[in-house]
């Protein structure tokens, strides 16, 4: 075992139209090192160089430098001299330098979040050499300077000292532009590079108290150290969680031979895409610069220049520059190096063609040759997504499947929410980071109760967490924000419902209701303040920021119906109204898997006929109150099956604890007291007797339904005399009455036997009858247990993954937020199991609770209407189990409908 470790391959070589390594190999060389490897191979010119794996970025986490550069040594050596020999120089020799650069590449790739050291191997003696070489004394000095910056930041660790502080070598460097009165750093002399190096030099001395390293050797262990270092930077974990990356991935490190942009005007260097990221239109674009080493292009001090004519031209319009001054001072590199753009266009098409997927690709012209740096499928909005999948598929470079394949689920929300202007955003400043609980972009100014949120035109409802009783002011306002709660608390679930922008679980906030303030940090915000929320990142953003509505491109309508053509698990949609419904029937909606019946009764005409039937003592006062509750219910569900015709609804019976729906603060009870003309120690008696301990264990579900029977009474009777009245209408509908919480078979009969017996009575009044469903959720663990036993009676399951998941973890839902953030970081847990399902744990449910079913009544329909429904993980897991439907909030259901055809593709490959 010892030697076999031992013998393994930790370094991988490219260069010269050859590699050891190829594209496939992403997870073990990195997205960077596995495309450079094969941009190699297919005679794409990249300088020479090799990849250590990132196999090796785990043994360094484990064994610790020495022990690392003790197993890659020799391979590293044998590569260095690969590169001497292809590029005719030698690593630290004075007269024929060979400099080298040292970056990051994990197997998936994140943006700015690792390190880079460039122009390593250089000292004193050998930046005299590269003079002498190059007859460039500008470019030596200046790759000199570039160079101690850029490792003392990385490797030394030379960071500014405090968030006010900008970097200290930048300061050096700010100060000497101002002594010689110059803007840009090309316009320093020899002279001022040189006192750069020195006072750079000066500076590592007194703040690490070392002399910068010399020896070429030195400084590349170095930095091959500080790039697996840089894995478990700050930036990077922020970016892994976000992401979900697992930890253990590690990166890769690509050490190549260095060319040169900054050479002088013949160099330069820049980023092009095959086509266009924010759109997905089908043009080459990019920006360069010249006589500018990689970073100049990102940091913005120089205006770059755009790759073709026809962009130059774009941007000038927008920049408000005539032609002539465009032509003169920001010429395209088409125009002022046509044999150059020329060689660019071959390869990016020919990069296009070879990964059949759009190119973000970086190069660099040295001395009037082009090198390619980098190529990667590039990073796009949802929009380009869409538009480029289905350019591909016309073109002919990919077929169905892979168009549907190469879509990322998730951001086709994007596409169906309002989206911040990107412009904007760029120049917005991000306060705190909560979970991006629903997707969207929310301007507005805060409010802190729901009652007051139409105080504004555009407002942001800003609360500690919201109960049901925020419904409302939920729905006027433009987005919301809670400090606690989770991906499935209240206002996450209600707020996909509704499709509107919700940040939650933002823990950094803490919130004032006396002072009407919050406060993050030392910042502090007033009722009325504008903010913005942005539910698809969680990023809490101070002040206004643009926002536009987006278009639904024909694209999309194309990709959808692509979806359903090879989609096999059917996608129904969560929806508690008939603008719910008609929005997901929009979205290809094919049937409601849950109508959740309590959202309808907070609605203000109805919270006090239902608080009259909570407060009622006698059986005979509560049916008073449900006879006023049923022409309502009867009226929505009406709207529903309307909606929804010729489709299933499952209609679930009440479920949340009755606490929910008594008002807790005093004027409201006086209010009710007065209402009813009951004393209000009456109504404070109540409210105190609905009181639990945990309420999400306590008296709901089925519980209620089996202690007050009138209810499901009342509730089946609304549901079958709406169906019956659009059967007059000669509208078809198909109810499905559902039983929540369920746990025992004993709970489901009494149940059902209600049910029946209502809608026998119905029939036999009217005489008239319709086709229905009596079926339960499946949301207790005990209930998949007993599913065969259940199965015998109830025509179908539905999983209640979100109470199911909070059983089998015994994490309240509504208080997870307090340790969750925690166990993903210290990776106790991967995910919130809210809101990817624990397919190894509670997925073992699913399956039981199916396979269970299905044993005594083989044809049992079951689906999944937990939150899980609308996540594509998730959903390949319920499909891969043998569910018939998944059932998610309308603005997930384009989501699922794609996923439901990914996971069918799949299963084919
Ligand atoms: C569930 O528990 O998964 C479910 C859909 O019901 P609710 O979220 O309303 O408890
Ligand atoms: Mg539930």
């Amino acid at each position: 075992m010892e030697l076999l470790e031992n013998v393994k391959t930790r370094v991988y070589k490219f260069g010269n139209k050859k590699a050891d390594g190829n594209r496939d190999m992403k997870n073990l060389l990195g997205g960077k090192g596995a495309n450079l490897a094969e941009m190699s191979s297919i005679g794409v010119p990249v300088p020479p160089g090799f990849t250590i794996t990132t196999e090796v970025c785990a043994e360094y986490n484990e064994l610790g430098r020495d022990a690392v550069v003790e197993l890659i040594k020799n391979e590293v050596e044998a590569s260095i001299a690969n590169i001497e020999k292809l590029m005719g120089t030698e690593y630290g020799n004075k007269e024929n330098p060979l400099l080298v650069s040292v970056r990051s590449g994990a197997r998936v790739s994140m943006p700015g979040m690792m390190d880079t050291v460039l122009n390593l191997g250089m000292n004193d003696e050998v930046v005299l050499g590269l003079v002498k070489k190059t007859n460039n004394e500008q470019f030596a000095w200046d790759s000199y300077r570039r160079f101690i910056q850029m490792y003392g930041g990385v490797v030394l660790g030379m960071k500014p000292e405090s968030k006010e502080d900008i970097d200290p070598f930048e300061e050096i460097i700010e100060s000497l532009k101002d002594k010689r009165g110059i803007k840009l750093d090309t316009e320093f002399s020899v002279q001022d590079l040189q006192d750069l190096v020195y006072d750079f030099k000066d500076l590592v001395r007194k703040r690490t108290g070392l002399l910068f390293p010399t020896d070429p050797w030195e400084q590349l262990w170095g930095a091959i150290m500080a790039v697996f270092n840089s894995w478990n930077g700050d930036r990077a974990i922020y970016y892994r969680t976000m992401n979900g990356y697992p930890a253990d991935w590690g990166t890769a490190v690509n050490v190549q031979a260095m060319v040169y942009g900054n050479m002088g005007d013949n160099s330069g260097t820049g980023v092009c895409f095959t086509r266009d990221a924010g759109t997905g239109e089908n043009v080459f674009n990019g920006e360069y610069l010249i006589n500018a080493q990689g970073e100049d292009v990102v940091a913005g001090v120089r205006t770059p220049q755009q790759i073709t004519k026809l962009g130059s031209q774009r941007w000038a319009e927008l920049a408000q520059i005539e032609e002539e001054e465009r032509k003169e001072l920001y010429p395209s590199l088409e125009e002022l190096m046509p044999s150059i753009f020329e060689e660019l266009n071959g390869y990016q098409d020919i990069l296009e063609k070879h990964y059949r997927d759009m190119q973000d690709m970086e190069f660099t012209m040295q001395d009037g040759k082009l090198w390619i740096l980098q190529t990667r499928n590039g990073k796009r909005t949802g929009a380009a997504m869409v538009k480029i999948a289905m350019d591909l598929l016309k073109e002919g470079m990919i077929d169905e499947k892979e168009a549907l394949l190469m879509l990322e689920p998730n951001k086709l929300d994007e596409l169906l929410h309002p989206i911040f202007d990107p412009a904007a955003l760029k120049r917005s400043n991000v306060i705190a980071q909560g979970l991006p609980a629903s997707p969207g972009a929310a301007t507005g100014k805060i409010v802190f109760f729901a009652d007051e949120a139409a105080k504004y035109k555009s407002s942001i409802l800003v609360r500690i967490e919201t109960s049901p009783e925020d419904l409302e002011g939920m729905n006027i306002a433009k987005g919301i924000l809670t400090a606690r709660g989770g991906m499935t608390s209240h206002a996450a679930v209600v707020a996909r419902g509704m499709g509107k922008c919700c940040v939650s679980g933002a823990g950094a906030l803490k919130i004032n209701y006396k002072k009407r303030t919050l406060t993050v940090g030392e910042y502090e915000y007033h009722e009325g303040d504008w903010i913005s929320l942005n539910g698809s990142t969680g990023n809490i953003i101070e002040g206004k920021v643009a926002t536009m509505e987006p278009e639904l491109s024909g694209e999309f309508a194309q990709i959808m119906e692509l979806a359903d053509k090879y989609g096999v698990i059917k996608v129904r949609t969560n929806a508690d109204s008939p603008k719910d419904a008609k929005i997901a029937r929009g979205f290809g909606a094919r049937g409601i898997g849950l109508t959740r019946t309590e959202h309808m009764f907070f609605e203000v005409d109805r919270i006090k006929a239902m608080r009259e039937m909570i407060l009622a003592d006698t059986v005979k006062v509560r049916k008073q109150a449900l006879e006023e509750l049923l022409p309502m219910q009867r009226v929505d569900f009406e709207g529903i099956f309307e909606a929804m015709e010729g489709e299933a609804v499952t209609i679930r019976l009440l479920d949340p604890p009755l606490h929910e729906f008594v008002p807790h603060q005093l004027a409201t009870q006086k209010e009710l007291a007065e209402d009813l003309h009951v004393p209000l120690q009456a109504v404070k008696n109540k409210v105190a007797e609905l009181e639990e301990f945990n309420p999400m264990l306590g008296h709901r579900g089925c519980r209620l339904g089996n202690t007050y029977p009138e209810i499901t009474e009342m509730q089946t009777r609304a549901i079958i005399e709406a169906a019956l009245n659009l059967k007059e209408r000669g509208v078809i509908c198909k109810p499905e009455i559902m039983v929540p919480l369920v746990g025992t078979v004993k709970e489901y009969e009494a149940q059902e036997e209600i049910i029946r017996n209502t809608a026998s009575l119905i029939f036999e009044e009217r005489k008239d009858s319709v086709e229905y469903l009596v079926g339960t959720m499946i949301e207790i663990p005990r209930a998949t247990l007993m599913a065969d036993l259940i199965a015998e009676k109830a025509d179908f399951f539905s999983f209640g993954t979100n109470d199911l998941t909070q059983m089998t973890f015994g994490y309240s839902r509504d208080d997870v937020s307090k340790f969750l953030p925690i166990y993903i970081e210290k990776g106790i847990l991967k995910e919130d199991p809210f809101e990817v399902l624990d397919q190894e744990g509670v997925g073992q449910l699913v399956k039981i609770g199916t396979q269970r079913g299905r044993s005594s009544k083989p044809n049992l329909k079951v689906g999944i209407c937990g939150e899980h429904g609308g996540e594509p993980s998730s959903i390949e897991f319920c499909y891969n189990t043998g569910l018939d439907y998944v059932s998610c909030s309308p603005y997930r259901v384009p989501i699922a409908r794609l996923v439901s055809a990914q996971a069918a593709i799949k299963t084919t490959l």
